[in-house]
């Protein structure tokens, strides 16, 4: 099976969010399933390749497409917290270049897969003004939404930027409250839509979590689906993981206590290796219930407990996290910043992680933190849900301790649990090993990926 895999970014040549990461690692992934598979991403000013064409792993072609006006700049979509206001145009560019490389490449692919607003227009393309092309006839389009929240919205104005006709600018196309959507476009126009996880799959059928979009999704229900996203445990395995003070697995636990240590002296913590340590590396965000856990602070402050937060994002959130820092809490330590080493050592040092996200597409911190054998507590939603499993101490199931609604008091109630299970060493160390088994790599989501190509190219 031929696949050209289509993204705005891509681990290791570009990031800014987690759509980078699966782009890294998918297309490898369904390569060791034996596919063919070719890459596609914008040639940006941080990428030093000479040529045309880059090397994913060991054998993947990615074609870099270039401009130099549209994609020689520092950021990928803005600078400065601002978007680019040329982003409909970037993007246009990019989807219509893809498609005129394929045939200048003579690569026809079997499934072109498309990943958010940027890759939007490609299913669009193909649908409308390439439907009569003999080239792209037998190819299938796979549309994956990796956070609906963003949509790729544009004014009307800029529509005959996307080289398409007007008629097209209507509600059964990329018109959404008279502005252009891209994302709609992908929604409409690919064979079929995936997102990251099974529970946001359905989800986003709700006005609750649809973005204005809950309606788009219902109405093509029967081709949408939800496929985990992997986590690569080359990147991401405290037995090989050279940032952390002391590498261990679940075969030699007790060495996790030298990653605790070493945490709380770096983090100017009492050493004591019995006091619960929790842990939150985060998004400073309303999608990661940041509300949630300032509400809980002072209460935590209380506890025998300590607390280690790292993340930054919104203003408001930093404001409000500066004004508990001033109070110097003992048992806290706040890190306003990007850190990657940092959080390495809080997915190694902590007893527990904490991600009480309001939605969750599918989250990593939480397969992470698995992991590494730090026992996540989470609010039951997106891939939150799909992935944590609410611990039973009657029969020892479950990874990890999960509450359902939206409140600081259910997540502290949730905290309480994971603390009396915590002060029961045999059992919490049961637990740590059962999470640390837990496989979620990207093969089996790698697996599930070609059963729905096949599904699009009638081939079940
Ligand atoms: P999202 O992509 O929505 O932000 P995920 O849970 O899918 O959330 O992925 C977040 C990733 O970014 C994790 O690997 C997490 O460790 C990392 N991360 C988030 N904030 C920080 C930070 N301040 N410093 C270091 N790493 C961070």
């Amino acid at each position: 099976m031929k696949i050209l895999f289509c993204s705005s970014e891509m681990v290791p040549f570009a990031k800014t969010g987690g759509l980078a990461d699966v782009s890294g690692a998918l297309p490898q992934a369904l390569e060791k399933k034996g596919c063919l598979v070719k890459v596609a991403l914008p040639k940006y000013k941080g990428i030093k390749v000479p040529g045309k064409i880059a090397r994913l792993g060991e054998a993947i072609d990615v074609f870099l497409i270039e401009n130099e006006q549209y994609f020689n700049r520092s950021g990928l979509y803005g600078e400065a917290g601002g978007d680019y206001d040329d982003n409909l145009l970037r993007f246009s560019f990019f989807c219509q270049q893809v498609l005129d490389l394929l045939k200048q490449q003579n690569f026809c692919p079997d499934i072109i897969h498309c990943n958010d607003w940027q890759s939007a227009l490609i299913p669009v393309y193909l649908k409308t003004k390439l439907n009569q092309d003999d080239f792209f006839k037998q190819t299938k389009t796979i549309f994956t939404i990796h956070n609906l929240a963003y949509q790729g919205l544009f004014a009307k104005e800029q529509f005959p930027q996307t080289n398409l006709d007007w008629s097209l600018f209507n509600m059964q196309a990329l018109e959404f409250y008279n502005q252009v959507n891209l994302l709609k476009g992908g929604l409409l126009f690919a064979d079929f839509i995936t997102t990251v996880s099974p529970t946001y799959a359905q989800e986003i059928q709700l006005p609750k979590f649809g973005c204005g979009l809950d309606g788009v999704l219902r109405q093509r229900k029967e081709n949408l689906s939800g496929i985990i996203n992997g986590l690569d445990y080359t990147a991401w395995n405290p037995a090989t993981d050279d940032k952390i003070f002391q590498k261990y697995g679940p075969g030699n636990l007790e060495l996790k206590a030298v990653n605790k240590k070493g945490l709380q002296r770096e983090l100017n913590l009492t050493e004591d290796e019995n006091i619960p340590l929790f842990g939150i590396v985060t998004r400073l965000a309303e999608q990661k219930g940041i509300e949630l856990i300032i509400s809980a602070l002072e209460k935590m402050a209380k506890q025998k407990l300590q607390f280690v937060l790292l993340g930054t994002g919104d203003n408001k959130y930093h404001e409000a996290l500066e004004l508990i820092k001033q109070k110097k809490y003992k048992n806290f330590s706040i890190n306003l910043r990007f850190d990657a080493t940092l959080a390495q050592k809080i997915y190694a040092g902590c007893d527990i992680f904490l991600m009480p996200s309001n939605y969750e597409p599918c989250g990593l911190g939480q397969l992470i933190s698995l992991k590494y054998g730090t026992i996540p507590v989470v609010r039951k939603t997106g891939g939150l849900a799909d992935t944590v499993e609410d611990y039973q101490s009657k029969t020892g199931q479950g990874n990890g301790f999960v509450f359902e609604e939206y409140s600081g008091k259910k997540m502290f109630q949730a905290i309480e649990r994971s603390m009396a299970v915590y002060k029961k060493r045999n059992q919490w160390l049961k637990l740590m090993r059962r999470a640390m088994q837990y496989d979620f790599s990207w093969a089996a989501s790698a697996e599930k990926y070609i059963k729905l190509y096949r599904q699009a190219l009638n081939e079940r």
